[in-house]
């Protein structure tokens, strides 16, 4: 089961590419990518970029990153590994959570839906709504 974790990406823009280059993505960036976890991280990364008189931005967003373990089977046991035969469609609803994927198991006469990650108080929709929407992608009209 996988869930959505909240993080933020800050981008530290440099004045002098050539002199301030990060050496780990090579000369020449002269802006480097920084994802925290947590505000006080983000807090200590602003407050840095603030003192260095060589950062001339540092605009920062709020990004979801999908983290923990994806489904492998179905809750009958069925890999959604075995191949395109049996293989799991996958359906994605967007959520102010971050979105949800339905898979659909495609063994013969098992009409198993999984929700991943799933569906919390919060969110836009139910895993019943999830479950009816990818239930008719299954089986068109
Ligand atoms: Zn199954
Ligand atoms: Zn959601």
């Amino acid at each position: 089961m996988s869930e959505w974790r909240t993080v933020w990406q800050v981008t530290i823009k440099f004045a002098d590419s050539a002199r301030y280059a990060d050496t780990a993505v090579g000369r020449g960036y002269n802006r480097r990518e920084i994802t925290v976890e947590t505000a006080i991280q983000l807090r200590k990364v602003v407050e840095w970029a603030r003192a260095n008189p060589q950062v001339t931005g540092f605009p920062y967003r709020r990004v979801r990153e999908r983290v923990g373990e994806e489904p492998q089977h179905c809750r009958h046991g069925h890999g959604y590994d075995g191949g395109s035969a049996v293989r799991a469609r996958h359906d994605w609803t967007d959520c102010i959570c971050g979105g949800h994927f339905a898979y659909v198991c495609r063994w013969t006469d098992c009409d198993d839906i999984r929700i991943d990650p799933p569906a919390y108080d919060d969110c836009d929709t139910t895993e019943a709504t999830l479950v009816a929407k990818a239930r008719r992608l299954q089986w068109p009209p």
